[in-house]
């Protein structure tokens, strides 16, 4: 998709219109204005509210996730009881290599060494084909999650990946996204009672102490913050 000045300024303008509307409508108008939409789901206490708004307004968004084969069993059982609940058929993008010959080639636990080539190999490289072809995808990010996405506008243009980015958590805070799991009764991943607030791959993932930034357990002390989709 080219990015026009007439579509970023139209982008500018829907992003401060769209600040303060609701999730249903923000989704309502992605879904309108561009085509072949998707909704990058990592089955996150964000992304299983956004499942359900999906769901619930009958929008003609696709859902997938980045299958790296490294993420939590619970990650994979919250995927089978949201597809039992709301009929839904999640799209799985898997690494081109598997861990077999990703450790062939790069060495062992390639995670711990060079968490950035992982990171490449296992989800940015699958998320460009996930998002051929489309001209919107939908994120579950929220300013507060971490210093890199404070700055999140409601749409924006992604440059990185060459098409529009449309993220109608930006302004909401952890506690309505919670208010919103439990009044909808909607499934989420158990890990996150565990003091698990942002999930990701296993080797890369652990609890946070209270205080901490919510996305401080992932590859912690290593100083990554971002796995690379989204910065
Ligand atoms: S989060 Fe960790 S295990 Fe997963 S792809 Fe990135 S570096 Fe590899």
């Amino acid at each position: 998709m080219e990015a026009t000045d007439t579509l970023l300024w139209e982008i500018d303008e829907e992003a401060r219109r769209l600040e303060g509307c609701s999730l249903e409508e923000i989704l309502t108008w992605g879904a309108q204005r561009f085509q072949h939409s998707a909704l990058a789901c990592s089955f996150g206490a964000e992304d299983v509210v956004l499942v359900d708004a999906i769901v619930h307004e009958q929008l003609p968004i696709d859902i997938f996730y980045l299958d790296t084969q490294l993420l939590f069993k619970e990650t994979y059982q919250t995927r089978d009881r949201l597809a039992q609940r709301y009929g839904r058929t999640f799209l799985s993008f898997q690494p081109r290599i598997s861990l077999g010959e990703q450790a062939a080639q790069f060495g062992d636990r390639l995670w711990e060494r060079r968490p950035d080539q992982c990171c490449a190999l296992r989800k940015v490289e699958p998320l460009r084909r996930a998002l051929q072809g489309r001209q919107m995808w939908i994120t579950g990010i929220r300013r507060e999650q971490a210093p890199t996405r404070a700055r999140a506008r409601v749409v924006e243009w992604d440059a990185k990946n060459g098409l529009v980015k449309l993220n109608p958590l930006a302004a909401w805070t952890s506690k309505e996204v919670w208010d919103r799991i439990v009044a909808r009764r909607i499934p989420y991943n158990p890990l996150h009672d565990l003091n698990y607030p942002s999930i990701g791959c296993w080797p890369c993932t652990t609890p946070v102490q209270p205080g901490e930034d919510l996305r401080a357990g992932r590859w912690r002390g290593t100083g990554k913050i971002e796995c690379g989709i989204h910065q």
